[in-house]
């Protein structure tokens, strides 16, 4: 039985790669990546509906490296696209090995993006990710050099794709051959690609030696949030909900801020904090609290460890502390 692996981003080409493979009685299975930046619902959402087994690795670590340090530098944003797709390719060929599955394929289309998937990127990834003649594209495979699986007979090349360029209507021809309902649209989601909230993550990249722990860099998602005079970080809940789960940080060694004597937000501390920033963070909750002309507002720290105590301060005016927003 032949069995191969398959990046399954959730988006049609990918569900597509898989369906032609499958057509010819190979054993597919899909592998997608989960990292602070994209989630794998789309890619659970596919595999759901095609019926193959997903596999989610953890690819933390590795976007963090390279977002620290990307060879080949950002796309519009902070998304080193080049080198996390490379990487993506290479994890995916470990996985191949160790698996003891036959090859790797992806949904990519030659020529559908003319930089990345040209014919020169698509054989530097495959030379590069340490997988030449086992990185198989199936929708393009006949217009593109065999690979080993091909060769060998393993895999009937004629029964591949002969896609190529930003015309979908092959793919459209597919998705009724196959009979595919429903399918999301192409991965996208990658918060490395959106400028708001990369302006977070370049400051906790400028103010963290190395890389930073994925617990803080998930914590960007929250959109309220500041670098104070001293240095010091908050996030300031906007509703409810963010005011339950910052709540909820101080179990995992977070300090907490929230009013006392006033409905306002609940403030978390990312990092360390002086005295002064922190009297600061109370003067901003404060601001933001329902305070009428009420000018003394008791706000209540509570330490990760050790007791809580009140700090009672003035709410600091908004055009004071507007631009430490991030
Ligand atoms: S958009 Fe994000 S997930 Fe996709 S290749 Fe670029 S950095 Fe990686």
């Amino acid at each position: 039985m032949v069995r191969g692996i398959s990046l399954l981003s959730g988006g049609l080409d990918s569900m597509l790669a898989i369906c032609l493979l499958r057509e010819q009685g190979i054993e597919m299975e899909g592998v997608v990546f989960k990292s602070p930046f994209f989630g794998t619902a789309s890619a659970e959402k596919a595999a759901q509906q095609l019926g193959v087994k997903l596999h989610i690795l953890d690819f933390s670590q590795d976007i963090l490296s390279l977002v620290r340090n990307p060879p080949h530098g950002f796309g519009g944003a902070m998304n080193p696209c080049i080198d996390c797709h490379a990487a993506m390719i290479r994890r995916a060929g470990e996985f191949m090995r160790e698996g003891g599955y036959d090859f790797v394929s992806t949904g990519e289309v030659l020529n559908q993006r003319p930089m990345s998937q040209n014919r020169k990127s698509l054989d530097t990834v495959a030379k590069s990710s340490g997988l030449e003649g086992f990185l198989l594209r199936p929708l393009s495979a006949q217009l593109l050099d065999p690979t080993v699986p091909e060769e060998d007979g393993r895999i009937d090349r004629s029964r591949l794709g002969a896609i190529s360029g930003r015309n979908r209507q092959p793919q459209m021809e597919l998705v009724r051959r196959y009979g595919l309902k429903e399918y999301p649209s192409p991965a996208g989601g990658c918060l490395l690609t959106e400028k708001g909230f990369c302006r977070k993550l370049r400051d906790l990249f400028d103010h963290t030696e190395g890389i930073p722990p994925v617990a803080d860099v998930e914590l960007l998602r929250f959109s309220r949030q500041f670098r104070l005079p001293g240095g010091g970080r908050i996030i300031v809940g906007r509703n409810r909900m963010d005011n339950l789960t910052l709540k909820g940080l101080q179990k995992e060694g977070r300090l907490i801020l929230h009013t006392v004597n006033i409905p306002g937000p609940t403030a978390a501390v990312l990092g360390e904090i002086s005295q002064a920033d922190l009297l600061l963070a109370a003067s901003i909750i404060s601001d933001y609290g329902d305070k009428g002309a009420l000018t003394d507002i008791i706000v209540r720290v509570i330490p990760p460890q050790g007791e809580s105590y009140e700090v009672t301060v003035n709410p600091l005016a908004r055009e004071t502390y507007q631009p430490w927003m991030l």
